[in-house]
Formats: structure tokens, sequence, C-alpha cells
């Protein structure tokens, strides 16, 4: 089974968020799986700088305005990797969609369309002798795979669109459709056209053979207006095509056991450890020690993360002798609120205001809980990271924090599947009821640590996830 793996970023080389995790730990659980997978990203700088093995490029000459398109084959930390080198679309210095102040960069429709452009001319096996079974392609970003392959007609690879998010489309005036290069009749409303616009996202859900999202319970969220971001219709009509794949994590760089990045190393079987993490983080950051709990956050601060409902709790937070360590970036006025708070309180409350991977990690070992109150949440990695590394998780129950957590309710705890804390609304109020039920198992230490230790054992490899994908690039191609 050939896989062309369509995305934008890759941890290490680049990351600005999961999906990065995801698309170093999916590709090689499904070559684990037997899959022969290559990635093809954009050529941009860092990634450029990690690859190795470059050999000769791949001439394929002018498109959507780059005088030469080239793709370079390389590996990425050992995954076979295709780079799109169009210097005059990636060779930019900073983060892959938006300028440093954050604006999205003006020729956004041609550098990613290109992207999806250069996947569909694999589909007849001139670059590098190698022609995909499946075409997988990721968010937006890739959004346009699925129409270029179809513009294309022939009996080409299948395509699978994966949505990590639904909130970013990848909208563009529809007056630059000419751009693109596709048939007039393809931006219509059955097509990739949106009230005018052209969207990326859309395209993707339009044209691909199957749709996955990242968990059941978004799969299910995202078909209903409330949280369809405009799309639930579409995604509605398309239900039979429609499937949720719980996301894993990265079992090897998220292992408490084996962990570099951290004080001391823990497990499930030998938890003290995790007293050193918390007491070298406490002294670092100049927190007090105190008999309540260490509550982490490792976010990016926008709206969608809930941050601001957990801001409006924080007397009672406090109260309970709890404290507080954030890392986060985004939204200015985000990170000024936490600024504050961390100004306030200096001794309760450490706020780091930027992107530290070993400082994520740091957190996660010391905290004695994780907060993830997202309003929406298609899977999230980071209340996973959490429970393995012994934090219970304080989640919003949507999405993925839904199908990942499961709340410490009498049910739960009496049968020994709880594994951290679930609120149903957006409201300070379901927050705080489920903050007191928190504080009450916190006191209640052998109760506490027999949910931590049902968090530590649950598997979240990518193994299972992985045959999923596997099966479904079956069922779209038997013969391959
Ligand atoms: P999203 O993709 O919506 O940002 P996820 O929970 O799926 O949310 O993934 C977030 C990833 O980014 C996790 O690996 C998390 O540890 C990491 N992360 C988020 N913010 C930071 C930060 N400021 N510093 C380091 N890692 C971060």
């Amino acid at each position: 089974m050939r896989v062309l793996y369509v995305s934008t970023e890759v941890h290490p080389a680049l990351k600005t968020g999961g999906l990065a995790d995801i698309n170093a730990a999916l590709p090689r659980a499904l070559e684990a799986a037997g899959a022969d997978v290559r990635l093809l990203l954009p050529a941009f700088p860092a990634l450029l700088a990690h690859a190795t093995e470059i050999g000769p490029p791949c001439l394929l000459g002018p498109a959507l305005g780059a005088p030469n398109v080239a793709v370079l084959p390389c590996r990425l930390d050992g995954l076979a990797t295709w780079l799109v080198d169009a210097p005059r679309y990636y060779a930019r210095a900073g983060n892959p969609y938006v300028d440093d102040r954050g604006r999205d960069w003006p020729d956004n429709l041609e550098r990613f369309a290109l992207l999806s452009w250069t996947a569909a001319r694999f589909a007849d096996g001139s670059i590098g002798g190698w022609r995909p079974d499946i075409v997988h392609c990721h968010d937006w970003h890739a959004g346009l795979c699925p129409a270029y392959l179809r513009a294309r007609g022939g009996d080409g690879p299948a395509t699978v669109f994966t949505v990590h998010n639904l909130a970013y489309q990848g909208q563009f005036p529809g007056s630059r459709f000419s751009v693109l290069g596709l048939p007039g009749h393809f931006f219509t409303m059955h097509g990739l056209e949106f009230h005018g616009q052209i969207n990326f996202m859309k395209a993707g859900l339009f044209y691909a053979d199957r749709i996955t999202t990242v968990s059941p319970s978004f799969a299910a969220e995202i078909q209903t207006p409330a949280a369809g971001f405009g799309l639930d219709g579409l995604l509605r009509s398309r239900a039979g095509a429609v499937l949720g794949i719980l996301n894993g994590v990265d079992t090897e760089a998220w292992n408490p056991r084996t962990d570099a990045n951290i004080a001391a190393r823990f497990d499930a079987d030998c938890i003290d450890g995790k007293t050193r993490c918390r007491e070298a983080l406490e002294q670092a950051c100049g927190l007090s020690t105190s008999s309540g709990p260490l509550l982490g956050v490792v976010s990016r601060l926008t709206p969608q993360k809930g941050l601001d409902l957990l801001r409006a709790c924080l007397p009672q937070i406090l109260a309970e002798g709890a404290r507080l360590a954030v890392l986060g970036s985004g939204d200015a006025s985000e990170e000024a609120a936490w600024r504050a708070a961390a100004a306030t309180h200096k001794h309760s409350i450490m706020v780091h205001i930027g992107y530290d991977e070993a400082l994520a990690h740091r957190i996660f070992a010391a905290a004695d809980v994780i907060a993830v109150p997202s309003r929406f949440e298609p899977c999230g990695l980071t209340q996973m990271y959490a429970m393995l590394y012994g934090a219970l998780p304080l989640v919003r129950r949507t999405g993925g924090l839904a199908d990942t957590v499961q709340d410490a309710g009498p049910a739960n705890l009496a049968d020994g599947s709880a594994t951290g804390f679930v609120f149903d609304a957006a409201e300070v109020g379901d927050l705080l009821a489920t903050l007191a039920r928190l504080f009450a198992l916190w006191r209640d230490r052998a109760g506490w640590q027999c949910v931590q230790d049902t968090a530590m054992r649950r598997d979240f490899s990518w193994t299972r996830p992985a045959a999923r994908y596997l099966a479904l690039y079956r069922e779209l191609r038997p013969q391959a």
C-alpha cells in the first residue's frame, strides 16, 4: 500500500501545534503496519535544514506563479519525504502560515495550492517512479489535493482527507479562482465555493473519497450546526464517508520512564520521581511549596482553549492552596491576562509566554493536574500526555477530550475506570463544581493515587489508530 502523506509540518523539524506531532508519529506507525509511506511537504527552511540524504531534484517547471517548481527527495528523521521546492513561496523565515505580526502570508492561496497541485502530479508515477495508491491529505493546507486529482480524472489514487481543526478553513476571495487552474465548474456550491469564497477545507470535504477526523466525538459534533463551522450541511450530506479515528501519541517522545527533559524518571510502578520533578519545577519557577496540587497548562492561548474559564476560577483554586504553571503563546490579550495573573500571585502562578518543548515536558512531569477546558477540541494531545505523566486531566466534555478522559464520578471511581475530571458546559459554574470534586479527591490520597495509576497505564500508542487507517486504505484500494 503506497501512501502519499501530504501536510505542512513535522516534529521536530517544524512544529506550530499538535499536527506536527501526529505527522511525526502516524507515518511511522503506518510503516510499522506494512504501508510504504512518503511525506510531501513544502520546502520550508526549517525542513530543508533538517533534511538528510537529499537526492537529485525532479523538475516540474513553472506552476501557480512559481517560476521553477522542483521536488526534492530526502529523509526527515528517517521518514522518506519529498519537499516541494519553490523558493518564491517557501523560502522565508518564521511561521509557515503567518508573518511576524500574525497576519496570513498574502500569497497563502498560491503557497498551499501549489502543495496540492504537486501532490496530484504524483498520480501518474512520473515522480521518482513511485505511484501512490492513496493520497492522504491533512487540514486545509492540503485541501485542494482531492480537487486537483478529481480535475485530472482517470484512475488516480484514492483520497483520504483528515480534518484536524475545522476552525481554520483557508478562505480566499472568489475573484482569485482562476489562479488555481481548476475547471470553472469547481467554483460552485457543489464544489469548493463557499459563500462566494474559495474554501480549501470545503474542497477537501467535497472531493475526497473519505473524510476522517481525529476523534469519534468530533466526527459527530462537526455534523451539527453548533460545531460545524458552517460546513455541517456538507458533512451531513457526506455522513457515510466520515469516520472518526482517535489520535495516538508518540510514546517514545512522551515517556516519563525515559524522558531526558525531566528532573527524574518515573513510571506507574515507581512514581517517586514525580515528586522530584514537582520540586524541581517549583524551585526553578519560584513557586511556593504547598500541600495543594500543582495545576499545569501547556497550550496555545486562543479562545478555543477556554483558559478564560480557568482564570475566572483562580480565587477558588488559590484558596485551596493550589499552584499554577502555565506555558503558552498566542493571542495578545490572553498572554496579557496570564502575565497579569502571575504578577499578582507571584509565588502561586508561574507563567511562561513562548514556545518551549523541554519546559512542556517538565510541566507534564511536575503537575498533578493538567487543565484543558477547551470550548472545542478535535482530539487534543495534552490530556493524553498528562495521563501518561501521572497528571490527571481536567477537561471539558467535547471532541477527543470526551473520548479519552473518564470522569472521576461515583460510577467510574467505583469500577476503577476513572482517569480525570470532565465538566460539561463551557461555563464557570460547571468548572467550579468540577474543581470542587477535584479538590475533594485530592484530599483522599488513596483515591487520587488509584485514578492516577489507571491514567498512567492507558494505552495511547499509535498502533491501533494506524491499523484503522490502513483498514480504510484497504477498503478504498483492495488490490494494493
Ligand atoms: P492544538 O493542536 O490545538 O494546539 P493539541 O493538544 O492537539 O492542540 O497539541 C498541542 C501540542 O503543542 C502539544 O504537543 C503541546 O504539548 C504543544 N504545545 C502547545 N503550546 C506549547 C508551548 N507554548 N510550548 C511547548 N509546547 C506547546
